[in-house]
């Protein structure tokens, strides 16, 4: 799962167990592993994400067709509960 925005599709995991980042770039938010959170918390890169709407990010990907951004962000805070 994307832990900036709570997309569960993606290809591979943005971590794996050693937490090694995948350099992967979520379709959803934009978000590249180990590169703009590196730098940046999650928590923020996901504030910015919000502020700017919520957009599918991908060009080349589609997001699927029941997407809900809202519904998305909500995998985040219930795996941490
Ligand atoms: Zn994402």
């Amino acid at each position: 799962m994307c832990p900036v925005c709570g997309y569960t599709k993606l290809d591979e995991p943005a971590y794996d167990e050693k937490g090694c980042a995948s350099f992967m770039i979520c379709p959803c938010c934009g978000t590249e592993f180990g590169y703009d959170d590196s730098t940046t918390r999650h928590g923020e890169l996901r504030k910015r994400w919000v502020d700017a709407g919520m957009k599918w990010w991908s060009t080349s990907l589609h997001p699927p067709a029941d997407w809900n951004p809202e519904t998305q962000l909500k995998n985040i805070f219930s795996e941490k509960a």
